[in-house]
This record gives structure tokens, sequence and C-alpha cells, in this order.
């Protein structure tokens, strides 16, 4: 039986665990939390994200989590609009779905095969040309052919194996919160279908939930702003982004006051500078490979990072399933590489300029901004299809 260990059981971890099982992998999912848990916000799914799910586990039910997005366009501050919302497109449309609904399709996912060990945080990795990768928690070594790495982005084995690779601040502070559907304030149907608005420095995104969602809908808001974390209590951080959004274009003010301090989900934005050298690490008849933010965390501005995850997650699974440990194993680690290492590239490569964007402050570096936006299309990134 071929063995595959899949450390880390975020997204990424949860996605792979399950598509290795469903193509034949014996799988150990080993998380250091002591349970399986998802954030309490949601995210979404880009057609190139969903594509990778469907690929992934075709009866996943994804349609029924995932509420349709139509495109909101970006205003400014004062309601104007900066790119207008274009009609649906040809393609499949972008999805928003809360967090609780993803992690319970991905662990419903995992069937029965695969074995979950929580409270187990591997701290070291050992690999050799002869031998097949083993990681351990200081206790317990466990081997196997192959070894996933989705362990986010102060991955462990990513540190060992790829130590080029640094996980840096990226400038900017994030609040995600989701308001249940009940305590919504009443709002017109076109502020009701979400949005997102450019400050200076500053950028507020407010996404609707599908009825069916985790809660029973509501809106689920992320606000970014150019500068560090702040230390203070969630209470006073909600204060202040009550005062740093005040005066923008409805509904923002209203959904930040029918946020509670304790909806609230401060996060520091950081990402990997550079990008590891490689993903993939033959290791005697297998070896180990980088996978979600492991292997290219970036700023969420462009809401690709899980996306990516699960695009890695359907390539690895496509490119594994059939293979035997030994040279065709270790042909498929380094055809993983080869395959997402340019893929991903390209999409920090667009972060950074959204990044760029999101940071403009001053009259000039705006309206290069507005000029720069309107012809950027930066959502328009290439689509993916499954390989074959
Ligand atoms: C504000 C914000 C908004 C975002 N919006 C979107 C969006 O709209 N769309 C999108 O696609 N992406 C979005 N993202 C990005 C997305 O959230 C991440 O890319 C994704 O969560 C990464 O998943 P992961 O499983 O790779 O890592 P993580 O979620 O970090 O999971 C890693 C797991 O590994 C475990 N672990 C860590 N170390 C060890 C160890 N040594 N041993 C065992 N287990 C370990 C952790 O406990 C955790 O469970 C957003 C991010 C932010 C910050």
């Amino acid at each position: 039986m071929r063995t595959a260990v899949v450390v880390g059981a975020g997204m990424a971890g949860l996605a792979t665990a399950g598509a290795l099982a469903r193509c034949g992998w014996q799988v150990v999912l080993l998380e250091r939390g002591e349970r399986v848990a998802a954030p309490p916000t949601a995210l979404v799914l880009w057609p190139n994200g969903r594509r990778a799910l469907e690929a992934i586990d075709p009866e996943g039910g994804w349609s029924a989590i995932a509420a349709p997005l139509p495109d909101g366009g970006v205003r400014r501050p004062d309601g104007q609009w900066l790119v207008a919302p274009r009609g649906a497109g040809a393609g499949p449309a972008p999805a928003a779905v809360h967090l609780e609904d993803l992690y319970d399709a991905l662990v419903a996912g995992l069937g029965d095969q695969v074995q979950i060990r929580t409270g187990f945080g591997v701290t070291t990795i050992r690999t050799g040309r002869r031998q097949r990768p083993v990681v351990s928690d200081g206790r317990t070594e466990i081997e196997a052919d192959l070894v996933v790495a989705a362990d986010g982005i102060d991955s462990t084995i990513r540190r060992a194996l790829a130590p080029e690779a640094a996980a840096v601040g990226s400038g900017f502070a994030a609040w995600q919160a989701v308001i249940p559907a009940y305590r919504l304030p009443e709002l017109p149907a076109e502020q009701a279908a979400g949005g997102e608005t450019l400050g200076a420095g500053y950028r507020f995104v407010s996404i609707p939930l599908g009825e069916r969602a985790a809660g029973h809908g509501g809106v689920y808001w992320v606000a970014t702003a150019a500068g560090a974390p702040r230390p203070e209590p969630p209470a006073t951080q909600l204060a202040l982004l009550r005062r740093w959004f005040a005066g923008w274009h409805p509904p923002v003010g209203e959904l930040l006051a029918a946020t509670h301090a304790d909806d609230l989900v401060p996060q520091e934005v950081r990402e990997l500078r550079p990008l590891p050298r490689s993903y993939g690490f033959p290791s005697g008849p297998g070896g180990v490979v980088l996978l979600g933010d492991a292997a290219h965390a970036m700023p969420h501005h462009l809401g690709q990072g899980a996306c990516l995850a699960f695009e890695d997650a359907a390539t690895l699974s496509s490119l594994v399933t059939g293979v035997a440990p030994g040279a065709g194993l270790c042909a498929a680690i380094e055809e993983y590489g080869r395959l997402r290492h340019p893929r991903t590239t390209s999409v920090v490569r667009q972060t950074r300029r959204m990044s760029a964007v999101v940071q403009a402050r001053g009259r000039l570096a705006l309206r290069a901004r507005d000029a720069a936006l309107s012809h950027m299309r930066p959502r328009m990134l290439p689509d993916w299809t499954p390989p074959e």
C-alpha cells in the first residue's frame, strides 16, 4: 500500500488528504491543534478554486455550500465607481463560502480511509537519497512514501527543506468578520449585493453569504489597512475601524455598526519572500512536497491563497494516481514542482501589483492607481484547468 503523511489540517491539508485517499493512498493526517476547526470567517472561491475542488471530489456537493457572487465593481469611499460592475460572464461565477461549511465538506471528503491524529505537532523531518521521508513530533516518528507539507506559512518542513523562503509582513493588517443574518441591518438590494471600496491605504470588501450558509447566511466582510497589526483588544480595534471607515458610502458604516467585537478576526498580512526555489523534494523511493500557504503564502488582495491550495491538491493527486514508490513517484514529485512553481509565481506577481494599488496614498499615487485599476482588471487572473 502506498503511504502518505499530510502535515496540517487546514484547507490545503484536508483537501489533499481526501484527494490522495480517493486515489488509493493510505493517508495519515497530522494536526498540531487539539481539533480540526474552521476559523469563523468565509472566503471567495474563484472559478479556478471551484474547478480544483470539483476535480478533487466531484461528489463534494460544492455548489450547495457556495453562493454565486455577482461582480460588485470597485468604488471610491464617496461611492463613485472606480471600476463599474460587469454583467455575468460566460464562465463559472466566483462564489462565497462560509468556512464552517467548507471545512465540513472537506472533512466529509476524507471518508473512512484517512487516519487523523490531532495534537501532533511536527518538529522535524528527515530526508535522504536512500530513505523514505520521516516526520517526528519529538516522541513518535512516522515514515511514509510521500510527505505533504500543508502546515501553513510558518511551515516547519519548509524551513528545513527550503530555508531561503522567509515569512515576512506584507505591510498590511486585515480584519474579517461574519455578521449573522439575524443581526444584519435592513439594506437596499444594491447594497446587500456587496462590493469592494478602495480608499487611500484602506480597503473594505463585503460579501453576502447564501441563505443556506452556516448560521443561515449573513454578510462576510474584510477590511484591510496599510500598516502594522494593532496591539489593542478587539473592542478597541473595532472602534478604530469604525473611525477609519467613517463617512464611507453605505453599507460600510452600517456593517461595522452591526459587528460585535467577538466577531472580529484580526490578522497581520504576511507572505513568503522569496518563494521556495522548489516545491518537490525526492527522498529515497518517494519524497516531500510543499503545498498551500506552506509553499506560496501571499497577501489576500486577490483572494487566491486557498484557491491555489486546491489547485495544488488537484495537481498532486492527478500526478500520483496509479504511481508506485520508486522512480515514478520521484518523477511525479519533481513534475508537481515544475507545474506549480510558475503558476503560483505568476499569481504572486499579480498579487504584489494589487498590494501597490491598495497601499497607494497621496494625490498623485491615487490618480495613478485609478488610471491603472480600470485597465488592470486585477481579478482577471488566467483561469486554470486541472491536469488530465
Ligand atoms: C484576510 C484574508 C482573506 C482571505 N481571503 C481568501 C479568499 O477569499 N480566497 C482564497 O482562496 N484565499 C483567501 N485567503 C487565503 C487563505 O485563507 C489561505 O491561503 C489558506 O487558509 C491557507 O490554507 P493552508 O491550509 O495552506 O494553511 P493554514 O490555514 O495555515 O493551515 C495550516 C494547518 O497546519 C497546522 N500546522 C501548522 N504547523 C504544524 C505542524 N508543525 N505540525 C502539524 N500541524 C501543523 C495548523 O494548525 C493549521 O491547521 C485569505 C487570507 C486572509 C488572511
